[in-house]
């Protein structure tokens, strides 16, 4: 057999591996310390109790012979298709069929998979910094990658790119930056994809984060975006779903792919948990909502306190406006692995390197409004009077 040999120029680990590994070794030397954890994107709250009965409701039809299901339906049943398109979709007048909305276990594996859908040829321009997952699932098919620089002088917002490109990823708000586009400047990427027969993925995992009316949900907002794009959604940082699983992707007929992304699903995917569905779909209750919208607002007000405490110390910080995340520059010119250092040992606090979302991120570190409340105070604290600009 010979092996894919694109995953040899992928980065031997993971970022958050590398991150482990560290506090593993500052561990062995300090057995005894607690650390605050202000890094990683996964959420703390725990999920709506309507979540959580409708879950057990859901579990317990299982159990009966007259309500029992097998597989679901490889990509979704058309009762949380339909919720979505009648409570997300309609409400912005956009319009959809069941069939272009693509249940599945989340954006991270829909992220990676729809890139099977292009040939390798094709040139994929990725914002830098980024979530690390574009930057891998294109490696390791083999294109060619324009990074997009993301830089404090462009707000972190990537210019159109100078030649032609094909396949373009956006996510706004945006992991690890918080920056966020205005509908004025998501309409120049959705011309430029139309002028240039490109195609848009568009991860709009954070959308929930957003409060200022100017900023889009979706890309479907902005007029001819369904011929050019396809939109990643998730319910783990909205609905809190990181173990739970679903998310959903939409694949609008205008863009030529519905069907193909179809194929592939049926053929590659078994359908996502009917319990996870049910789960999804309970988001949508007023009851659901009312609760998702209170564990935003929390976060919300976590993202607040970190800008604050950050600023007070007279670092420099973005985003955590419309997005959970933290964009916090270095002082005196540090790099984003020496600052991570003197945070965790002198405020005992873990922060994620900005280097580790690519080159551009050297030189800032991101913090997450999803860390436990207590923890962000007593490093906001330890910071205060640990750190000296
Ligand atoms: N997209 C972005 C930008 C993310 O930050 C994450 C997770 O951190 C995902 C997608 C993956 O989300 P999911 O849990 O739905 O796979």
């Amino acid at each position: 057999m010979k092996i894919n040999t694109h995953y040899t120029g992928l980065s031997p680990r993971y970022l958050f591996h590398d991150i482990d590994l560290r506090v593993k070794e500052y561990l062995t030397h300090h057995p005894d310390e607690h650390l605050l954890r202000m890094g990683v994107g996964d959420v703390t709250r725990p999920l709506p109790r309507v979540i959580v009965d409708t879950m057990q409701a859901a579990a317990e039809e299982l159990a009966h012979a007259d309500t029992f299901r097998g597989y679901c339906p490889e990509n979704g049943y058309e009762w949380l298709q339909q919720t979505i398109i009648d409570h997300y979709y309609q409400p912005r007048g956009i319009n959809f069929q069941t069939d272009e909305i693509f249940i599945g276990e989340g954006a991270g594996s829909d992220l990676g998979n729809l890139s099977e859908l292009f040939d390798s040829d094709n040139t994929v321009a990725i914002p830098d910094p980024t979530y690390p997952a574009y930057v891998d699932a294109n490696r390791m098919a083999g294109r060619e990658i324009v990074l997009m620089p993301c830089l404090k002088e462009n707000n972190f917002v990537p210019e159109l790119p100078k030649e032609k490109v094909d396949i373009i990823y956006l996510c706004f708000p945006n992991n690890p930056t918080g920056a966020v586009l205005t509908h004025d400047q998501l309409r120049l990427w959705v011309n430029y994809a139309r002028k240039n027969h490109s195609i848009i993925i568009f991860d709009a995992a954070y959308e929930a984060y957003i409060s200022s009316p100017d900023i889009p949900h979706s890309i479907y907002e902005i007029e001819g975006a369904k011929e050019v794009s396809i939109e990643v959604h998730s319910f783990s940082k909205s609905a809190g779903f990181t173990s739970v699983r679903c998310g959903y992707t939409v694949v609008p007929y205008e863009t030529g792919l519905q069907g193909m992304w179809m194929r592939r699903q049926c053929t590659k995917y078994n359908g996502t948990s009917y319990i996870s569905q049910r789960a999804a779909q309970a988001t949508y209750t007023p009851e659901g909502r009312t609760a998702v919208e209170a564990n935003v607002a929390y976060y919300m007000e976590t993202a607040q306190m970190i800008r604050e405490g950050l600023q007070q110390v007279g670092l420099q910080v973005f985003g955590g406006v419309n997005a959970p995340y933290i964009w916090c520059a270095t002082p005196h010119g540090m790099g984003s692995w020496e600052f991570f250092d003197l945070l965790l040992n002198r405020c005992k606090t873990i922060c994620t390197p900005g280097v580790g979302f690519g080159h551009n991120g050297e030189g800032y570190v991101r913090f997450s409004a999803f860390s436990r409340r207590e923890d962000v105070q007593i490093a906001l604290k330890r910071i205060r009077t640990e750190i000296s600009l």
